[in-house]
Formats: C-alpha cells, structure tokens, sequence
C-alpha cells in the first residue's frame, strides 16, 4: 500500500476544486471498489477526497415527471425507494442482481457507473494489461477470457463493463449529471461509458475534473412489460456472463416501444437501437424476438474461451423479452432481504 492523503470535501465545488488541483487523486464514495484496487496496487492515488458528506442523497420529482437520483443515495436505498420500486421496477430489479446486501448497503450511485472492469489480469499487477498499463499488451486475448467481451472489443482491451445497474439505466435512457471546473453538463447514460478503441486505459467520457452529482430517469418507466434477466455462474453474488435489460410498451400483441440492453457483453453496457428498430410495430412472438436477437449479435466476435455467450446472449435476449411480453420479470427473491 502506497502513502496517501486523505481530505474530505465541504462542497461539490469543493470537491471538483481540490481534483482539478491534483489529478492523481481519486474521490471516495462508498470505497468498494477503490479501496480493493488500492489494496492490489492498481490504482495508486496521491490523494483521497471523501464525498461521502456531499448532499446527494436525496430522490426528487423532476418537472418533467421524472427522477433526479443524487450520486451518493446507496444502492440499497435506491432499489427499494417506492418511487424506484412503483416507477421504474427494472431498475430496481437490476441493482438488486449485483453484488451482495453488504456491498449495495456501501455502495453508492455514482461510484457504481464507475466501478472498473473484473478482468483478472487487470487486478493482478504482475501480468501485462493495456487498461492497467497502457502499450504493455492485453494478456486476456490470448489468455483465459471466459468472462470477456462478445461486442465492441478491440485489440487493444476485450474487457466488459461489469455494473448492473448502468444496464437498466442504459435502457431506461437515464441521463448523468456532471460538474467540472467549467460548470455542470449532461452526458446521455448510452454516451458515458466508452469502447476500448485504442485506449482502453479510459473507461467513461467524464473528464478528470469532474464528478458526478446525479442521474436522472425521463418519466416513461415501462412498469408492467419489463425484465433484468442476469445469466451468472452463481445465483448471487456473481457478474454476469451475460444480462438482458428488456422493456416493451405493448399494444394488444403488437409492441409500440421497446428497449433492449445488454450487460457482460461489452467494454459498456450494450444498448442496440437497431435490434428495438426490429422489434417495433412487430407482433409480440418468439419469430420476432429471435430476429430481435439476430440483429443485436450480427457482428459479436467470440475468442478461445467465451464464444458460447454468443448463444448464451441469442436465448437470454430471447428469454427476456419473452418475460416482459408476458410481465413476468424474473423472481425478485432478494427483495425479501433487507
Ligand atoms: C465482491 C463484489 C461483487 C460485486 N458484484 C457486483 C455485481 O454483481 N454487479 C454490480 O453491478 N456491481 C457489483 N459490485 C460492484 C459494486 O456495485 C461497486 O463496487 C460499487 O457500486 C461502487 O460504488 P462505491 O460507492 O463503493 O464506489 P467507490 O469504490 O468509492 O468508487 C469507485 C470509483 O468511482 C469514483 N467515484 C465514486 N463516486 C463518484 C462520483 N460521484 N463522481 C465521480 N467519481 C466517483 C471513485 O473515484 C472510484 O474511481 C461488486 C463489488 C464487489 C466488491
Ligand atoms: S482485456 Fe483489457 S483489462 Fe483485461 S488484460 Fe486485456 S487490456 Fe487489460
């Protein structure tokens, strides 16, 4: 473990001062991530800045309808607001597919869209890895990528994003709210997260001054025809192999809207506005979810280890709008537990 400061912000723009005058230091939330990468020397911060203090904790109305969520309201908290629970269920659904009752207790909003990538050998220093050490190589395409990515790799990183939460909020079209140095802007939730492209040591499009201070859920919702179908090796406590985020507005058997992400998939949660084109106005069947599927995994690409999530993708992207036509999300057994 290195030497670090360790200083707590008063204010948001106390927050994005005290980064912008060190870019080697690293905000603290609920630290579930960044104190594990700490303690395995990927990230090497000069300086910690506390935010847990900030006032982002609250869930509000929007004019428009909506739901503006502060960046520090805990997972936990969040998946069972009645807003959250009655308004936007799939959301709800996913956040309680990831991690554990402890974890979600600590972690908060913000900290979840920028929790980082489980490939192994990027948490294990001694192996080379373009996103831990940019030019020294990727280990995983060659190496064990059972985990990996299927869509968008390149490469240079085959890494996949592994939130829960970021897939709902993806097909939900939730915006981030952001503030820097020169003041606050909104960045699309499907335009946060990037591709690896050629640098793959980038994850999101926030800038390095920048914190997140909300994110906020456009009213249309999707409350009945909806599922977060997580396919993992473990029924908890797991991420995913793959995950399907699908939501329809139905009129009788003939689907007026729909929405369909992906997670575990890809360096981003995967939302595919070409495979919805082939859903809408389309009667509401298995022939039309498969063509639905088809679309979404036209260029998927396996390597040595993980080309059978390719199918695993096709049935789960099959299964879980079959789930939402019938409004049969999957069993939110975790609910029970609080
Ligand atoms: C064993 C284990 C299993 C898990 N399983 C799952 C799972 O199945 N699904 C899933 O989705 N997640 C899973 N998680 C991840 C967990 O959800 C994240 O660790 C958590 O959401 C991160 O939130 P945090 O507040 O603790 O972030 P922190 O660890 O505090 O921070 C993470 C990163 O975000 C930055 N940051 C935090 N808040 C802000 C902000 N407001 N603005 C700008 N930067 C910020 C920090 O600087 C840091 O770089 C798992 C974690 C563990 C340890
Ligand atoms: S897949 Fe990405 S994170 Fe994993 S070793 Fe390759 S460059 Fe590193």
């Amino acid at each position: 473990m290195i030497n670090f400061e360790y200083a707590r912000a008063t204010d948001v723009a106390d927050a994005v001062r005290r980064k912008a005058a060190d870019p080697d230091a690293k905000f603290i939330a609920g630290g579930t991530n960044l104190i594990d990468l700490m303690k395995f020397d990927v990230e090497r911060p000069t300086r910690l800045i506390d935010i847990t203090r900030l006032p982002l904790t609250q869930v509000e109305e929007t004019a428009d309808g909506g739901l503006r969520i502060g960046a520090m309201v805990p997972n936990t908290d969040l998946a069972y607001h009645p807003l959250i629970e009655q308004r936007y269920p799939m959301l709800s659904s996913a956040i309680l597919a990831g991690a554990s009752q402890q974890l979600r207790n600590m972690a908060s909003t913000g900290g979840n869209l920028l929790q980082r990538t489980r490939c192994l050998y990027f948490y294990d220093v001694a192996t080379p890895c373009n996103k831990r050490n940019p030019g020294s190589g990727c280990s995983a395409i060659d190496g064990h990528n059972r985990m990996h990515a299927i869509l968008g790799a390149s490469d240079a990183c085959i890494a996949t994003h592994p939130s829960d939460m970021c897939v709902a909020l993806a097909a939900l079209e939730a915006k981030v709210h952001v503030m820097g140095q020169s003041g606050e802007r909104t960045i699309p939730m499907t335009d946060f997260h990037r591709l690896p492209g050629d640098k793959p040591e980038t994850d999101t499009n926030l800038g390095p001054d920048e914190i997140i201070t909300a994110i906020e859920l456009p009213a249309q919702s999707f409350t009945k025809n909806y599922t977060y179908l997580k396919v993992r090796d473990r029924l908890s406590y797991a991420f995913a192999l793959v995950s399907v985020a699908a939501a329809l507005e139905l009129d009788g058997d003939s689907i007026k809207d729909a929405r369909l992400a992906l997670g575990g998939v890809a360096h981003k949660p995967w939302r595919d506005t070409a495979a919805e084109g082939a859903l809408k106005g389309q009667p509401a069947n298995a022939e039309t979810f498969s063509r639905a599927a088809e679309t979404l995994l036209h260029d998927a690409k396996g390597y040595a280890h993980n080309t059978f999530k390719i199918d695993l993708a096709r049935r789960a992207v099959i299964r879980g709008l079959t789930q939402a036509a019938q409004a049969t999300p999957q069993s939110q057994s975790d609910k029970k537990i609080r």
